[in-house]
């Protein structure tokens, strides 16, 4: 068995089509919310009908969250992020943080905004199961940032 750290990974995901059979293949050293965005990500290319090169769609670690990278990645990206946090659960989960957060007073109100929105970012993460970075890019996308 060999190990190796995620900086050495080759690809985060591959979408094939081999005959009939449509396959996704996941980076197994990726931590598990990086997984599952992934997953999310490579089903995107696959209901979107995106074309194939040489039978496959291969996805490394730059493509995702990249500013300049190719219009089909960007898609797989926003159908990865409806998928895995859809905003009618978002906005709820957020209600509810909003709901159960203790106020705090002993902060400057900008630093106390600031606080809050790290903390909101972080249970939602924890709650979808998706990676901190994944959070704040879909809560921008909402415009709930
Ligand atoms: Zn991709």
């Amino acid at each position: 068995m060999e190990e190796r750290d995620e900086d050495d990974e080759e690809f985060c995901g591959v979408y094939m089509v081999v005959k009939q059979a449509k396959i996704i293949f996941v980076n197994a050293n990726l931590r598990t919310s990086r997984k599952h965005f992934t997953i999310a990500h490579e089903l995107g290319h696959h209901y979107l009908g995106h074309p194939l090169q040489n039978g496959a769609i291969i996805c490394d670690s730059d493509s995702v969250f990249g500013k300049n990278k190719p219009e089909q990645e960007k898609e797989a990206d926003y159908f990865a992020a409806c998928f895995l946090m859809p905003e009618n659960l978002v906005k709820r989960k957020r209600t509810e943080f909003f709901n159960d957060c203790p106020k705090q007073t002993t902060l400057f109100p900008a630093d106390q905004q600031l606080e809050q929105q790290h903390q909101l970012q972080r249970y939602l993460s924890d709650y979808f199961e998706v990676s901190m970075e994944a959070m704040g890019y879909r809560l921008d996308e909402l415009k709930l940032g």
